[in-house]
Order: structure tokens, then sequence, then C-alpha cells
């Protein structure tokens, strides 16, 4: 046994933990648990404990339902809302086979083999998560419209603002429980909350991204509010992005950093960016997964008013550009390391794991192939014109999930980086979303024609 496990062992018995729940994710995002007496872990560490996978989505096909989960020791942590003896702790677990190899359909082993593949070229994988999100007055049923939990704005600090208490609690239970909090302030929309996790490896962000969309559902239940990860709940407000930013290391050096060159831009951070540029539309049924979350990303021409948000909607990168798909913020003097690049397509719909994988895909294939960065957009894209951008080489985004999904079935790039079985899975169950979304008749379609047609 080794250091780690001997360490959950002993904090089990000291702190009297009756519980452990054992984590993981379905291909879509979704957090699934088991939970196992303490007497069993041992066993679990040396061979894992045993499930259906039959009935997780995108896990197992019926003739191989039998499942292994084997715990992360590293990930160990006590569940903070359950902290009283007998307590209830948690690791996330890495699916096998029933033979021990790897499960091709675990998206935490899809996002590990291709950091495996970065350090095979030297590199380290970081990102830094900006998670937004709405809090909600009632869980909402059957469709119906969602109410805001309060009517603040941007950076709002007002009494009376459920935010304020929310956040406060919310950032104490994560950083007991190891995931360190950067910012935190009310997002632009009424409800909307916005939290910036520090920046960490690809792997501990994603099961941090997981632990979190947990804690905020925990936390509000607690507060009596909902909150919820949808792209765009609501036509008239921004949606909820999460937008990431991202660099590689090569040992405890930045790769994008070079001091002196355009925006201290080195060239692994220039095809690093172009690599992503290329590749955006293909990988985007990956970040941008639901029919809603084209919603987000097509928010309308109304930004002025605000609907539109500041989501991307056209594949282009920008110095401080906020109508850019990637932007490469401000670089901060003095702190070699902080270069970074912020893609913002992705939305708090995602799941982590994959979305990390396919990004990383297409930054490491931008620097394996040596791609050109093309100039970037100094202008509000959105401002311009169709042929203005066309003459600018500015494509858009797909701008639905059908779209989307003819893209990425294309794609040799997110097939070789999902792996066969993840790849169709998931292409099966989005083509299904679609279709099922493209039937139905809308409330929009009644309203404007059933007066009047
Ligand atoms: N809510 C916006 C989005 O959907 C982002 C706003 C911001 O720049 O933080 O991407
Ligand atoms: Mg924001
Ligand atoms: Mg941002």
């Amino acid at each position: 046994m080794d250091k780690q496990q001997e360490f959950v062992l002993r904090t089990l018995e000291e702190r009297d933990i009756r519980f452990v729940r054992l984590w993981f994710t379905d291909v879509l995002g979704f957090l699934k648990s088991v939970a196992v007496a303490p007497a069993e872990l041992e066993q679990a560490f040396d061979e894992g404990i045993g499930f259906d996978g039959s009935a997780i989505e995108g896990f197992a096909r019926v003739y191989e339902s039998d499942m292994i989960a084997k715990p992360d020791p590293g990930t160990f942590q006590i569940l903070p809302w359950r902290a009283e003896a007998p307590g209830t702790a948690r690791m996330f677990c890495d699916i096998l086979m029933p033979d021990g190899s790897p499960s091709f359909a675990d998206p935490r082993f899809v996002l590990k083999r291709m950091l495996a593949r970065a350090s095979d070229l030297g590199f380290t994988f970081y990102t830094h998560p900006e998670i937004e999100f709405f809090l909600l007055k009632d869980k909402p049923v059957d469709g119906s419209r969602p109410v805001p939990a309060d009517n603040s704005g941007y950076f709002d600090h007002t009494p009376q603002n459920v935010g304020m208490d929310f956040r406060r609690q919310a950032i104490t239970m994560l950083e007991s429980m190891g995931i360190s909090v950067e910012f935190s302030h009310h997002e632009g929309a009424p409800g909307q909350q916005e939290i910036d996790l520090r920046y960490a490896d690809a792997l501990s962000t994603a099961d941090n991204i997981m632990t979190f969309r947990l804690v905020m559902k925990q936390v509000a239940l607690e507060q009596g509010v909902q909150a919820t990860f949808m792209p765009k709940p609501f036509s008239e407000y921004p949606g909820s992005g999460m937008h990431t930013h991202l660099s590689l290391f090569e040992g405890d050096r930045n790769a994008f950093y070079e001091s002196g060159s355009e925006y201290q831009l080195s060239k692994i951070g220039r095809s690093f960016i172009a690599g992503l540029l290329r590749h955006a539309a293909e990988i985007s049924a990956v970040t941008n997964q639901w029919v809603n979350s084209y919603k987000r990303i097509w928010g309308g021409s109304a930004r002025s008013a605000g609907a539109g948000g500041e989501a991307p909607s056209y594949i282009c990168w920008g110095h401080n550009n906020r109508s850019a798909l990637i932007r490469v913020p401000m670089y901060k003097p003095g702190k070699t390391g902080s270069s970074r690049v912020e893609m913002r397509s992705i939305d708090s719909g995602a799941n982590p794991y994959l979305t990390y994988a396919v990004l990383l895909a297409a930054g490491l294939r931008g620097i394996e192939q040596g791609y050109e960065l093309p100039p970037g957009a100094d202008d509000d894209v959105w401002a311009l014109s169709d042929a203005e951008r066309r003459a600018m080489g500015i494509e858009p985004l797909p701008q639905n999930l059908g779209e989307a999904i003819a893209l990425m079935e294309r794609s040799e790039l997110v097939a070789e980086t999902l792996g066969e079985h993840v790849f169709d899975f998931f292409l099966r169950n989005k083509k299904q979303e679609w279709e099922e979304y493209r039937s139905e008749v809308t409330a929009f379609e009644l309203r404007k024609n059933l007066p009047v047609l």
C-alpha cells in the first residue's frame, strides 16, 4: 500500500468516517457516485469496486457492462456538508474494464491519455476556469420560466443580495475541500454569479469543476435557492460561460512566454492559439454540447441590450478583445509565467474532462504542425458586417448543435482524442437530442404563427 492510501485509511479512522463515496463522471459530464464502507476500501485500492456500467450514460454496451471503479487516493476529501461524525468522504475514481485495462468510456481517462501525450512532448497543461452560473428562486418544473434569485448586476454589492452570503459560504466550503478560489463576483444578469478557481493542472481542475458544481447546488439548497449551470436559461440575459485560461509549462517554465515578443507570446504560444482557432468549429460539439449552448453563443444581435452577453460567435483571437473567441490577456509585468490564453466559447454545461482533452489536442496539433497564427482582430467582431468578417477570414462558430455535430463527425482530431467508444456514443446521444429538439413545436412558433396564420 502506498503512502497516500495509508493516509486515507488512517484519516477514515481518526475522523470517524463511515461512508466513502467513490465518484466518477459519465460521458455527458454528470457526476456519479457509489458509496462503500471504509472496511471495503483496502480492497478497493487493490482491485477496485465492481459495478454495473450499463445504466451509466456512455459507459458500456450491455455485453460488457461489468466495470470497476478504482479510487484515486490523491483526491480524498471529507465532504464539509457532512462534517459532523460519523462523516462522509469522497474520492474520484478511474474506471477499469474487468481485465484491469482502462475503460475507454471514462472521460477522466480520455483527459489522462491526452495529458500523457502532452507530457511525452515535455508539456504540463494548466487551466484556470471562470465559472458562471445562475441562482434561481425555485426549481423550475415542466419547462416553465425560471425566476432569478436576485435583481443585482455586474459586481453589485448590495445588502439584500442572496449572492453575497451564498458566495461566502460556497467559497468557504470549496476551500475546506482544498479548492482555491481566486475571484468571485456577481455577474451581469440577475441571479448570475461567477467564481474563478485558481489555476491547477488540467486533471485537478476538471475534478475541481465536478466538485464545484455539486458544492454550488448544495449551498444553494441550504440557502433556499437553486443553482443552475445551464448555458442560457434566459433569452434576455447573458448566458453562463466557463471561460478557461490555458497555459503549457515545460518544467517550471511557462512555454507560452517569451520576453520582448508581441504580447510576450512565444512561438509555442502562437501555434497553440492557431491550433485552437483552426479546430474550434469541429470541437464545438464538445465545448458546447447542448441544444441550449448555441443560444448563448448566438445570443442575438441585441448585444447592446445585454442579451448576447460577451459570449463569442466568431472564430478569431484578440488582445483584450472580449468579442473574440480567444483572448490573450494583458501580460502582468514582473509575473513571469503569466502568459496564457483565454478560451471563451466553453459553457458551464460542458464535460470538463472531454473539453480540456479536445482543447489540448487542438493546441498541440498547432504546435506539432507549426501552424501560423493569423492576424488578431482588434475590432468588435460582432459590429462588423458578414462581408467585412469574410474579408478578414473570420468564420462563425457553428450556429446550432446540428451543425456542430456534423463538423465533429468529420473530425479526425476529435475521433482520435475521444477514442472510438466515446466518439460514437457522444455523436449518437447528441444526434438524438438534436432530432428531439427539431421535432418539437416551440413556444416561439406558437406565439409567432398561431395568432396570424
Ligand atoms: N457571460 C458571458 C459568457 O457567456 C461572459 C461575461 C464575461 O466576460 O465574463 O461568456
Ligand atoms: Mg464573467
Ligand atoms: Mg473571462
